[in-house]
């Protein structure tokens, strides 16, 4: 499977936004956006050309793939099956991108980073309603049981992180975190509002559907 495997810092210079894909390193002085808020490649007195509509629908859809960490094929079938699906089109895709797999690891506060979130479904540690599921883009549903499972010392890692977590972010409202077990159930579909990404979905959209 084709995968990104160049600086993750590099996208967030890019998007001209922090994208916090690297855990809470993000939130200390070592940020490279911090260092260097310009694109890559650009120097220090760079200063951003006037954007065309196109530039900035474009750049949305970059940025939200970044952020999920997905590829250009990957995230066009989300969009299809939002578009497929009933509600407002926008909505229902962030919708979709929030109940991966791999981000609901993420929210859980059970890994640093959705790359982390990622590595342990691709390695099966990570099993839905008692089986083994190492697809990231599986779309979890209202009510399965999500097992973070693995032996004493990964266990271990796992409880460290969610205490790591929770010093700069919380479990989303729509999960319910079961910190013994390591369990994690959606209550709910995430609302616009629980997201809290800045995306401006209405770009994608457009971009999509010329
Ligand atoms: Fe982006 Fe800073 Fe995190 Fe690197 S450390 S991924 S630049 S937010």
């Amino acid at each position: 499977m084709a995968r990104y495997l160049d600086s993750q810092c590099k996208l967030c210079r890019r998007e001209g936004m922090k994208l916090s894909l690297k855990g809470p390193r993000c939130n200390t002085e070592k940020c490279a956006f911090i260092k260097h808020p310009v694109p890559p490649g650009a120097n220090a007195s760079y200063r951003p050309a006037k954007q065309s509509y196109y530039a900035m629908q474009l750049r949305e859809k970059q940025k939200t793939k970044r952020i999920y960490g997905m590829l250009e094929k990957q995230f066009r079938r989300f969009f299809s099956i939002a578009n497929e699906s009933k509600g407002v089109t926008g909505q229902r895709l962030l919708q979709l991108l929030e109940l991966r797999l791999d981000n609901v690891i993420y929210r859980s506060l059970c890994a640093l980073s959705r790359n982390q979130a990622r590595q342990y479904v691709r390695h099966g540690k990570i099993f839905v309603n008692g089986k083994r599921v190492n697809i990231p883009s599986y779309i979890v549903s209202i009510g399965e049981e999500i097992t973070v499972t693995g032996n004493d010392t990964f266990k271990k890692a796992i409880q460290e992180n969610i205490e790591i977590n929770s010093k700069d972010r919380s479990v989303s409202t729509w999960l319910e975190l079961n910190k013994d077990l390591l369990s994690v159930k959606p209550v709910r579909l995430p609302k616009r509002e629980d997201i809290g990404v800045a995306i401006n979905e209405q770009f994608i959209v457009e971009l999509y559907s010329k």
